[in-house]
């Protein structure tokens, strides 16, 4: 009889633990792709909703004015001028792809001239080779980079320059510049002086925010340093490479979202007691564990800081803050 309830009570709890493992296999996917979709995050502000590429066509384009154009594929956005002579294209993201030959076509018949590369990664430059016979421009370490990476599809730059360079085609005055490695090396400012347009790819995303950890910054110091750069020159229009094309005042209200991350990261780090992290280290069986607590809490407050004054003004806010907000942790810590 005693034995008889023992395995009963065995195969109940061997039916329970069999069922709560199926729940949790059949419900984690569902619970990541409803993740995925988006539904479970907060709704895009209305202002910050993109700009529809047209899907016949695989780009959107539009008019910016002195041969200017803002052009973008499903992600990635670039811009091209057209001059009295010929075309000059920023970049070629393997997104736009072939696209981006059409959108110049639909505009003029000219060839394009000139290719200048924003920086070196291949999601911004790596259908070079649609523009086969243009000069390139680039800034000499992504030459370097280039030239390490050896990739047929992003060739090496035909004119490089370390500082500041000026090209002028056909009327058109195109003024480049790098501020140090504020989103990897080599990464440069252009800008078109008569048009007021401001292009710096992957530091700023116009009525969003920037992508994990300031959009992979290299260097911290140069990120928030670049900011002063660009706003110190006169532009209608910021191309960021990512979600919209930018105004000036877009492009001021990136800078103080940065800066509250910034000053709420070191909030959080003043606020943390790290002596009693340090001592509750001695009774833990893995010392990291408790580490890891200790940075993922600063995170988290300095997270709740900034959500509570952002959220609803700029998209994807709950998304992205708290990996800015972990980096800007461990940048206090260490400082
Ligand atoms: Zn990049």
């Amino acid at each position: 009889m005693f034995a008889a309830s023992r395995r009963s009570q065995r195969i109940l709890v061997g039916a329970v633990v069999l069922l709560a493992t199926w729940v949790v296999v059949l419900v984690t996917p569902l619970k990541d792709m409803l993740a995925l979709t988006g539904v479970l995050n907060d709704a895009v502000p209305a202002a910050s909703a993109e700009h529809p590429v047209d899907p016949d066509k695989g780009y959107y384009l539009e008019e910016l004015g002195g041969g200017a154009w803002f052009v973008s594929g499903w992600s990635h956005n670039t811009m091209f001028v057209v001059t009295s002579e010929s075309v000059v294209v920023l970049d070629a993201p393997p997104s736009l792809g072939e696209a981006y030959l059409d959108a110049v076509a639909e505009v003029t018949d000219k060839p394009v001239s000139h290719l200048i590369y924003s920086h070196s990664h291949a999601d911004h430059i790596g259908r070079a080779d649609l523009f086969p016979d243009a000069t390139v421009v680039a800034h000499e370490r992504t030459a370097e980079i280039l030239a390490e990476r050896q990739d047929p599809k992003r060739r090496a730059p035909g004119v490089t320059f370390s500082d500041r360079h000026t090209l002028t085609v056909g009327g058109v005055r195109i003024e480049l510049a790098n501020y140090g490695p504020a989103h990897g090396p080599g990464n440069i400012a252009v800008y078109l002086p008569e048009q007021k347009v401001l292009s710096m790819i992957d530091i700023a995303f116009p009525k969003w925010i920037p992508v994990h950890e300031f959009a992979i910054a290299e260097d911290i110091d140069a990120y928030f340093q670049v900011y002063d750069h660009l706003l110190a020159y006169e532009f209608d229009h910021f191309i960021g490479g990512h979600a919209n094309l930018g105004t000036y005042e877009d492009l001021e209200e990136q800078r103080d979202y940065v800066l509250d991350v910034r000053q709420a990261a070191r909030t959080a780090v003043g606020e943390a007691p790290l002596d009693k992290i340090g001592q509750m280290q001695r009774w833990t069986p893995n010392p990291f564990v408790t580490a890891n607590f200790g940075f993922e809490r600063m995170t988290a407050r300095c997270a709740d800081i900034v959500e509570d004054k952002w959220e609803g003004r700029l998209a994807a806010v709950d998304v992205f803050t708290s990996s800015h907000c972990r980096r800007m942790v461990f940048y206090w810590f260490t400082d």
